[in-house]
């Protein structure tokens, strides 16, 4: 066997063998296959995509890469959310300790930025001496200990993940239901999480824009979850527009702390109050998920959340001074604001436009090795549907580079469109998924 008939067999769309995937993961994960040649595997399956067979036999192998926990000592439900990746989604930094502080364990692996996409890890690493590379132990321990652990990939638990992530996220081959299934479940299998709850997210920011493509993946995910014992559940949410106002690691990390403390944008709220109710009501801690959400709604405002997540930074080293004042935070050395030219009502903000932008003055990765700049982003002043005057502040930007004012301007007048007439504020939940098929948020919600 060898790489380049592998990478051959599937661009000329065969069927690879749990040998030859087998063959690819374990090579590539101790470097005897390069980087090039994963890179033009991926590309292949990208365009040939894999049987639901091979997607089986592809995330069986990267959970093979590493080890995998056994939360089954604990005496609370281990259970993790995930998101398939939207601009300003900030939702598991409030979700993880919000749901922990109900009473379920949390052992959460995340990502980091994919494409225009911003990534939980690089929001949680904005924190200053915040820990996201624990050892296993130290993450077992923790999760022990307090009911919640928020790591990444390391070389001990998916470093096959780990590995193609970085690599997917630089060459175009992010948007491919088999490499997201694989890499999503990987890593909450290896993490030892016995139930999942999908964000899958849908629209403009989206990586799967269309409606049918996002429920494709959704339903994919949900069989290949139960064929390795894993209940898995969706809901489909809406990202034409990014969620909340701020977009960016640190200013992101800052939104999640205002929501924690009591105060914050109201579509971020929604999103988070529904994945946490619905992993309420999974891990059996409520009896309907109407119940979930209004617990929910009482530890948010009781203030034990926001407790949950101090242990929670605590525990991994971070700086609390920060997050009790996040005054405190290095300011970014540039940063300008972009007025309206015209008068009338927000229409839309497109999401993947914002995306791009943030990760271009500095928040994201040209290159796997780039380091980022955790203090650019932009916060935007105004979400869809809001009216707006001229000269009424439309996003404030934030950099550690001095770009031009005009194509800021420029670029931000191209994301956000202005018209005379009102815009309705936009469905946010858009559909429940699970093994049983797709059904009406609302209607799930009130069954
Ligand atoms: N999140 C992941 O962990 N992997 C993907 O491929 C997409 C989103």
């Amino acid at each position: 066997m060898n790489a380049e008939q592998i990478i051959i067999r599937k661009r000329d769309g065969i069927e690879l063998s749990k040998q030859e995937l087998q063959f690819i993961v374990e090579g590539f994960v101790c470097g005897e296959i390069p980087d090039y040649q994963m890179a033009a595997l991926l590309m292949a399956i990208y365009f040939q995509g894999m049987s639901f067979e091979e997607t089986f036999l592809l995330t069986k192998q990267m959970i093979a890469s590493g080890k995998k926990v056994d939360f089954s000592h604990l005496d609370k439900f281990p259970i993790d959310k995930h998101s398939t990746g939207g601009v300003g989604d900030k939702i598991s930094i409030i979700l993880a300790p919000l749901v922990a502080s109900a009473g379920v364990a949390v052992p959460m692996m995340s990502g980091r930025a994919l494409g225009h996409s911003g990534g939980t890890l690089d929001k949680l690493e904005a924190i200053p001496g915040f820990r996201t590379r624990l050892t296993l132990f130290e993450f077992v321990k923790q999760v022990e200990k307090i009911g919640i652990a928020m790591i990444g990939q390391t070389e001990e638990i998916v470093p096959a993940d780990r590995k193609i992530y970085a690599l997917r996220d630089r060459t175009g081959t992010i948007p491919s239901i088999p490499l997201v299934v694989a890499s999503i479940l990987s890593k909450k299998i290896a993490e030892g999480a016995k139930a999942l709850v999908l964000d899958v997210k849908t629209g403009k920011g989206a990586f799967f824009s269309s409606e049918d493509k996002a429920l494709q993946l959704a339903e994919t995910m949900i069989a290949i979850g139960e064929k390795f014992d894993l209940p898995t559940t969706a809901l489909m949410t809406a990202m034409d527009q990014p969620l909340g106002y701020a977009i960016g690691n640190w200013l992101e990390t800052r939104e999640a702390i205002d929501i924690l403390k009591g105060n914050g944008p109201e579509d971020v709220v929604e999103i988070t109050l529904a994945l946490g109710a619905e992993m309420l009501y999974q891990s059996g801690i409520v009896d309907n998920v109407a119940s979930g959400l209004n617990r929910l709604k009482q530890l948010l405002e009781s203030g034990d959340a926001y407790e949950k997540f101090l242990f929670l930074i605590e525990a991994q080293g971070g700086d609390l001074s920060v997050i009790e004042n996040p005054n405190k935070y290095p300011k970014s050395q540039y940063n300008q604001i972009i007025f309206s030219a015209k008068e009338g009502y927000i229409q839309s903000i497109n999401a993947l436009k914002i995306g791009l932008l943030t990760m271009e003055i500095g928040a994201g990765r040209k290159k796997i090795s780039d380091q980022i700049d955790y203090g650019a982003g932009i916060v935007l002043q105004k979400k869809v549907g809001d009216p707006i005057s001229r000269g009424e502040a439309l996003a404030k930007i934030f950099c550690s580079t001095d770009i031009s004012s005009d194509y800021l301007r420029e670029k931000i007048d191209e994301a956000i469109e202005i018209t005379a007439n009102p815009k309705p504020v936009p469905c946010l939940i858009l559909k429940y998924i699970n093994k049983d098929g797709q059904f009406s948020w609302r209607h799930y919600v009130n069954k």
